[in-house]
């Protein structure tokens, strides 16, 4: 498969601290993955949560980025500035009778569940029971959602991870588009966005693999096209638990050459990379790009995770 001049990837963090140990690793392997295969890598930044975002964020990762010798292609895409893109895509599944208001705050939902005996957390979210589906019933709207119920199982195969299965409207239920503080769901952006920057390969970390068939309905129901998928490892941290944000993992010290380098290295050996006697970022860059081109891209997709 020659993807060559066609493949776009991204790198798309969201604002929310500096980089860690975890996100570069998901950073390094969507650069690697595009110029293993000839192609241009985005940077995206997802602000869309705007509650979430940390000021100055932004402008930190990127100079992260920069220091690790990780370039994109085209400058920086901010989703806060793409909401109308966002309302456009809601407008057109409200069009196709696809999208429905939605009056129900948590605790209606935890009572509807709790009613029908269904009570089924999934990864700490409720599943939708689809009580404004028919109609409001007089409530004020808050918040929009995907109708599921006309599609079939997902399935996907991830480069890494192999064959996935989700029945979305059983496993998910009707999922949020639009949140009642009117901020639109990280899932309708990235699907707007991924197709608006002509995105063919999404590698990013694990924990955002359940995502996928939600964003693959979602392009359905847009009539965009699904790109190709690879998650890539999650790092942990000492107690066992992915690195994140959240959990005040430490943000990546590239203040200096040295140490961006040791960063790159760290991330590359958690990518199954091996280490490169090479002595620059660049030279080492160049090195695993062609592991990664003889483990991902001439290789046949999903050996062993
Ligand atoms: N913005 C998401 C995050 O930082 C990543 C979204 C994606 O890669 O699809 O977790």
């Amino acid at each position: 498969m020659n993807q060559r001049g066609s493949y776009r990837g991204r790198f798309a963090p969201s604002p929310t601290g500096p980089l860690h140990a975890g996100s570069l690793v998901a950073a390094l392997a969507s650069w690697l993955d595009a110029r293993a295969h000839g192609g241009q890598w985005l940077v995206r930044i997802e602000d869309v949560d705007t509650p979430r975002c940390v000021p100055g964020a932004d402008q930190t990762i990127l100079q992260q980025l920069a220091a690790c010798g990780l370039h994109a292609d085209a400058p920086p895409v901010w989703q806060s500035q793409r909401t109308t893109y966002y309302q456009q895509a809601l407008d057109q599944l409200v069009a196709q009778g696809m999208a429905y208001p939605c009056a129900c705050s948590r605790k209606d939902i935890e009572a509807a569940l709790a009613q029908s005996g269904h009570r089924r957390p999934r990864n700490g979210e409720l599943v939708y029971p689809g009580t404004c589906r028919e109609g409001l019933h007089s409530k004020a709207a808050r918040a929009w959602r995907l109708r599921t119920e006309s599609f079939r199982s997902t399935q996907w195969t991830d480069r890494r991870l192999g064959p996935h299965q989700q029945d979305v409207a059983l496993e998910v239920g009707d999922f949020v588009l639009q949140r009642a503080d009117g901020l639109y769901a990280y899932q309708l952006a990235v699907v707007v966005d991924d197709a608006a920057q002509g995105v063919t390969h999404v590698v990013r970390g694990e924990d955002l693999a359940d995502n996928t068939a939600r964003q693959i309905l979602l392009q359905r129901a847009l009539g965009l096209p699904t790109p190709h998928y690879l998650h890539t490892p999650l790092v942990l941290g000492p107690n066992g638990e992915k690195l994140s944000k959240q959990n005040g993992a430490a943000a990546l010290d590239t203040a200096s050459s040295e140490a961006a380098f040791h960063a790159l290295r760290t991330a590359a050996v958690a990518l199954g990379l091996s280490q490169s006697p090479a002595n620059t970022a660049p030279q080492a860059l160049a090195d695993w790009t062609s592991q990664w081109q003889a483990r991902w891209v001439c290789a046949p997709s999903v050996p062993a995770a």
